[in-house]
């Protein structure tokens, strides 16, 4: 089981923003960000990746998903960063996909 599949499973506590059928929101342990939300799908995709065809329904349930996770964050006026890190130097440390909505600050570009 993943960590991540613990947190939807409630065996791990979370400070969740947004849930549904398919997909869970909540607050990262260590935000980078005033505003720092995992969206995770439930079904576990490792990585995009290894994402396949199957998966094209979920991925756009996700992402369609995203504004309304930052609207319940508060950071839908201000604006908001999506990041999905793949891999190794991508930065990637949980093997189930998720994106990162950030926000509550001006975020710099590139990143470092
Ligand atoms: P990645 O580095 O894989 O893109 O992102 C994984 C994220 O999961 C990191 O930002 C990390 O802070 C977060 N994270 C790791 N363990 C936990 C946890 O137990 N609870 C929560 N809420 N976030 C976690």
């Amino acid at each position: 089981m993943t960590l991540f599949e613990r947190i939807i499973a409630r065996q791990i506590p979370a400070d969740i923003v947004y849930e549904d059928d398919q997909v869970l929101a909540f607050r990262d342990i260590n935000p980078q960000a005033p505003v720092h939300v995992l969206l995770v799908p439930k079904r576990v995709v490792p990585r995009i990746a290894e994402a396949t065809a199957g998966d094209q329904s979920l991925l756009g349930h996700l992402l369609l998903a995203a504004p309304e996770v930052a609207r319940r964050a508060g950071i839908a006026e201000g604006g908001y960063r999506l990041v999905i890190n793949n891999g190794r130097d991508g930065g990637e440390t949980v093997p189930h996909l998720h994106c990162h909505i950030l926000g509550g600050r001006p975020l710099g570009w590139p990143p470092g």
